[in-house]
C-alpha cells in the first residue's frame, strides 16, 4: 500500500541510488507503517557518506555530520539521511567510543535497539528484515536486536525506550528482554537527564501507559533517575495517558510541594507551568470563599484552573484532595472568569506611579501591596475600575504601612 510521506520522500532515495549508493527507509516510520499507524518523520539510511550526500543534493544541513546525519532539504520537506553506521565499544553504558561508517545495510540495522525498529524498506516497499521484526510486530513483541543483556549494557537508554514503546504500542516485552531490563535497571543512573526526559514524556503520554507504568514501578526504574529518586513512586499511580508536565505537578502536590524541578533541566516555560499548576491544584480544594476563588482565577487564569479540574480523576486516584464540585466546576470557573472586571494589573486604571504621585510617599513594598488590594477591590466589585474612584477608595480602605 502506498503512503503519502514515503511517496514524497521517494525522490531522495532514487537520487541517492542514481549516484550508485544504496538508500532505505528505516526506524520508526517503517515500524509505524507496518502497524498501520500514522507515520511522522521519515528517516533514511544510506551507504553514501555524509560528504557524498552533501555532494549529491543542492541543499543540505549538516545537523549531525560527525554521527553521519545530514538533513536533505527538498521542496516539500526535509529528510534526515544517515550513513550506515556500526558502533565501536561502549565504556560508559550510554555512548559508543567510536562510530564507523560502513557500506553494508546489515551492519547498520544490527546496532539498532529493537527488531521492530531494525526493518529497512526500499523505495518499492520491499522489506529488508534481518531480525524478523515483522513477525515481532505481528505478534506484538518488543525484542532487542541480538542479546538483550549486551545491548542494554551498551546503552541503558534502550531499557527505557523499550518501556516507552510498550506504553505507545501496547506490545508485550519478550521474556529475555525483560529479564535483561531487570538485571541492568540500575544502569539507568548513567544516563543524562535530557535523554531520560525525552523517553518519559512519550511513555507517560502513551495510550497503554497503565501497564508500562506498572512495569516501571516493578523494575524500580524511578529509583535510578534524577528527581524521581526522591519520590515514593509506589504511592503514585498512572492509569491513563497524561502529559509529562501534569505528571510532575501531580507528584509534587501529592508528596513534596517544595521539590526542585531544576534537576530535570526543563525549559523555563515548562518549569513555570509545573509550578503554577501545582500551586493551583494545591489551593483549589481549600477554597470556600467566592473572593478567594475570584482572586485565584485572576492570578492564574481560567484556562489553567480548568486544566487542573481535568486532572481531578488523577488526583482522586492518588488520594490528593480535590475541590468541592458544587462550588468549583467548569461552569463556575467560566462564569466567574467572565464576571471579572479586570484580567491583570495592566487593566487596572491606576499604576504604581499614580499611587506615588497621589500619596507623596516614597516607593517601597507598600506600592505592590496597595495595588494588590486595589485589584481585590475591583475584582470583588467594591470599587469601579476608574482612576479617581480607586484613589479615593484607597484613601478610605487601604491601610498603608
Ligand atoms: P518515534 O516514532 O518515537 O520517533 P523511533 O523508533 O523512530 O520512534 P527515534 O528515537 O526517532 O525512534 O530513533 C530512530 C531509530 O534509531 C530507531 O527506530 C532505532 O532504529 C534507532 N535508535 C534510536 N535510539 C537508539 C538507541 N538508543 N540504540 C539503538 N538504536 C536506536
Ligand atoms: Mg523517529
Amino acid at each position: 500500500m502506498m503512503n503519502t510521506l514515503f511517496e514524497q520522500a521517494k525522490p531522495v532515495l532514487e537520487t541517492i541510488k542514481q549516484h550508485g549508493h544504496d538508500a532505505y527507509f528505516v526506524g520508526g516510520a517503517v515500524r509505524d507503517y507496518l502497524m498501520q499507524r500514522e507515520i511522522h518523520d521519515v528517516d533514511i539510511t544510506t551507504s553514501a557518506t555524509p560528504d557524498e550526500i552533501e555532494h549529491i543534493f543542492p541543499k543540505t544541513v549538516p545537523i549531525g555530520k560527525e554521527h553521519g546525519t545530514i538533513n536533505v532539504v527538498m521542496e516539500d520537506g526535509q529528510y534526515e539521511v544517515t550513513t550506515f553506521r556500526a558502533e565501536g565499544d561502549y565504556d560508559d553504558h550510554r555512548r559508543p567510543n567510536e562510530v564507523y561508517f560502513v557500506r553494508d545495510l546489515y551492519e547498520d540495522v544490527k546496532r539498532r535497539d529493537f527488531t521492530m525498529n531494525a526493518i529497512a524498506m526500499d523505495s518499492d516497499y520491499q522489506l529488508h528484515d534481518y531480525f524478523h521484526g515483522q513477525k515481532d510486530i505481528e505478534q506484538g513483541v518488543i525484542r532487542t536486536v541480538g542479546p538483550a543483556t549486551e545491548r542494554f549494557d551498551e546503552d541503558a537508554l534502550r531499557i527505557l525506550r523499550g518501556l516507552r514503546f510498550q506504553a505507545q504500542l501496547g506490545f508485550s516485552i519478550d521474556h529475555d528482554t525483560y529479564e535483561a531490563m531487570e538485571a541492568l535497571i540500575n544502569q539507568l543512573a548513567y544516563l543524562s537527564v535530557e535523554r531520560i526526559v525525552v523517553e518519559l514524556q512519550k511513555l507517560i503520554a502513551g495510550k497503554h501507559v497503565g501497564e508500562s507504568y506498572q512495569y516501571m514501578r516493578k523494575l524500580k526504574a524511578f529509583n535510578y533517575m534524577p528527581f524521581f529518586e526522591h519520590f515514593n513512586m509506589d504511592a503514585f499511580t498512572v492509569d491513563r495517558p497524561i502529559e509529562f508536565n501534569d505528571f510532575i505537578a501531580l507528584l509534587i502536590v501529592q508528596q513534596s510541594p517544595l521539590a526542585a524541578t531544576s534537576v530535570l533541566k526543563l525549559s523555563n516555560k515548562d518549569k513555570q507551568y509545573i509550578s503554577r499548576l501545582s500551586e493551583v491544584m494545591h489551593q483549589l480544594p481549600e477554597i470556600s470563599q467566592k473572593t478567594v476563588f475570584r482572586r485565584l482565577i485572576y492570578d492564574y487564569g481560567a484556562d489553567l484552573i480548568l486544566h487542573a479540574l481535568s486532572l481531578n480523576d488523577m488526583m482522586e486516584r492518588n488520594e490528593i484532595a480535590t475541590p468541592n464540585p458544587l462550588v468549583i466546576n467548569t461552569q463556575t470557573v467560566a462564569e466567574t472568569a467572565q464576571q471579572l472586571p479586570i484580567r491583570n494589573r495592566q487593566d487596572l486604571a491606576v499604576t504604581g506611579k499614580d499611587l506615588l504621585d497621589h500619596t507623596d510617599r516614597k516607593g517601597g513594598p507598600w506600592v505592590n501591596e496597595a495595588l494588590y488590594k486595589l485589584e481585590n477591590g475591583v475584582i470583588n466589585n467594591q470599587v469601579p475600575n476608574s482612576k479617581d474612584l480607586l484613589l479615593e477608595w484607597m484613601d478610605k480602605h487601604v491601610e498603608i504601612q
